[in-house]
């Protein structure tokens, strides 16, 4: 892997580096996308590239340059590094301002990064045989702090639930509302079988929308899966005959267990197999071309 864009250069990895005074250092000052283009088409990037600005304008950050140049620089950063299957990490920051909250001391001077590179987020076995999750002590941020629909940098909160999960001797955790309604996991959304039926958290519940959890859910109604956005407690965890988490960079990956309790046959399922390969034909058919 070779160069990383920032602000409208291209420099080797070993350069790419931003101000200790941008705020996204000192504050999280920042919104994201985890992007990932598969066999030379970048998937669902304007579902991306929306979220981004839908997230940006959240948090009264103004992002100076269009969409569809912004579809650009995460094309070229592919080119750039002759990746036809990458993962792709593009990030706007507030810029470089003083020691201080205060954004306009940044002057509005935001900086676009865009990184693409490789990813493998849990090893391959645990997509073959699932993987064991808990649920969180730590709740996923509500609303009234800081809307979950907004993809900014702040994730410790994601970050102490993922620190839990690893502890318990897990790979993820779930986390709950505060109300105690599951939500998501600590990067990934999360979907629950029930008796045919596909389940997944209402947005109302607190949840980033994700890209992948809206594919899924259009996958499942063209296979006549019945879906259905709603509200569940650990009680509906611990009681379904399937469990997967969905992510641009987790992809389709089934949880067979939740703390210590066997979900379903304690195996993957026939609905998360058969979404999981649906998926994977997906993304190699449809995308923004690299
Ligand atoms: N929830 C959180 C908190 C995430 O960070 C992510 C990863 N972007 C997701 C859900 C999944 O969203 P997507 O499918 O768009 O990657």
């Amino acid at each position: 892997m070779g160069l990383v864009y920032i602000d409208g250069k291209f420099v080797p990895k070993e350069e790419a580096k931003v101000s200790v005074f941008d705020h996204a250092f000192l504050y999280g000052d920042a919104v994201f996308e985890g992007i990932r283009a598969y066999n030379g088409r970048v998937f669902r990037l304007e579902e991306h590239i929306d979220r981004l600005y839908d997230s940006a304008r959240a948090i009264w950050l103004e992002i100076k340059i269009p969409k569809k140049e912004m579809m650009e620089i995460v094309a070229e950063s592919c080119r750039k590094n002759n990746l036809k299957d990458a993962y792709i990490r593009l990030v706007v920051t507030r810029g470089v301002g003083d020691l201080g909250l205060d954004p306009r001391k940044c002057h509005g001077n935001a900086s676009i990064v865009c990184i693409a590179d490789k990813i493998a987020l849990y090893p391959e076995e645990f997509y073959e045989k699932g993987l064991k999750a808990i649920t969180a002590a730590t709740r996923r941020n509500y609303g009234e702090v800081l809307a979950p629909q907004v993809k900014s940098n702040n994730y410790l909160p994601n970050i102490m639930a993922k620190i839990e999960a690893i502890t318990a001797g897990c790979l993820e955790a779930i986390c709950m509302s505060r109300e105690g309604f599951v939500t998501e996991g600590t990067g990934d959304n999360i979907f629950i079988v029930k008796d045919g039926t596909l389940k997944t958290p209402h947005p109302a519940v607190g949840i980033l929308k994700g890209v992948t959890r809206k594919a899924i859910m259009e996958l499942a109604e063209q296979e006549g899966i019945p879906v259905e956005e709603t509200f569940m407690n650990r009680f509906d965890v611990y009681t379904a005959d399937e469990i997967f988490f969905t992510g641009t960079a987790a992809e389709v990956i089934p949880v067979v267990e939740v703390d210590s309790r066997k979900i379903g046959e304690g195996v993957p399922g026939p609905i998360t197999k058969k979404l999981r390969s649906l998926f994977m034909e997906l993304v190699k058919k449809e995308g923004y071309p690299i």
